[in-house]
């Protein structure tokens, strides 16, 4: 598959060319179920690292960061 990703939060273009498992950025699929406002809706969006970085500086309770000994 060759369709280009772009960071839905600034519109820049998400690095492709460093293969699959070195693109950094956070891709989401969420298929929204029956008890949501969203019934039967699913988004899809990719964020790069800086638009994650400010995501998560807008979050009340930090996320949870765990160093990894071992990269897969
Ligand atoms: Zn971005």
């Amino acid at each position: 598959m060759t369709t280009k990703r772009i960071c839905n939060g600034c519109g820049k273009e998400l690095c492709q060319d460093l293969g699959a498992s070195m693109a950094e950025y956070l891709h989401v699929t969420k298929e929204w179920g029956y008890f949501s406002r969203k019934d039967g809706i699913r988004q899809e969006w990719n964020l790069c690292e800086d638009c994650y970085d400010r995501l998560l500086k807008n979050f009340r309770i930090p996320a949870v960061s765990t160093e990894m000994t071992e990269l897969v």
